[in-house]
């Protein structure tokens, strides 16, 4: 029996009993990463990697992704990185202002659930850079 993991899956827009596999099957063309460990929702397809470098190598980075809520990260990435790196501002105090803004608790990149929160987030990163 395979390893499942209650992870809320984007896809599906709920809970879902995700299975543990390896790169072999997410990406199969990229040998590079068949070893590495992923969360998959069957329901839709869509999976999550893990925090592999740690001690805990199959903890999930966050929710389970759509390929668009993906792409949306990578651009809020593209925005919020330069922000911290200048160091203007810390990036821990630069998380936490987000989390006030959007009126959440924690806010992480990989926790982002719906394309209309990752361009919220992307549209009060972009305030953020150019007042800060
Ligand atoms: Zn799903």
């Amino acid at each position: 029996m395979s390893k499942t993991k209650t992870i809320f899956c984007c896809g599906c827009q709920r809970d879902v009993e995700a299975r543990l596999t390896s790169g072999r099957e997410t990406y199969s063309h990229r040998r590079d990463l068949h070893e590495l460990p992923f969360w998959k929702c069957d329901g839709c397809g869509n999976f999550v990697g893990c925090h592999h470098k740690t001690k805990n190598r199959t903890r999930p980075l966050g929710v389970i992704p759509t390929p668009g809520i993906k792409a949306m990260r990578s651009e809020i990435h593209c925005v919020i990185d330069p922000i911290w790196k200048s160091g203007r501002v810390g990036r821990r105090e630069l998380y936490g202002m987000i989390a006030h803004l959007i009126g959440v608790n924690e806010y992480h990149t990989a926790d982002i659930r719906t394309v209309e929160q990752a361009r919220e987030v992307k549209r009060v990163a972009k305030e953020l850079g150019a007042t800060i």
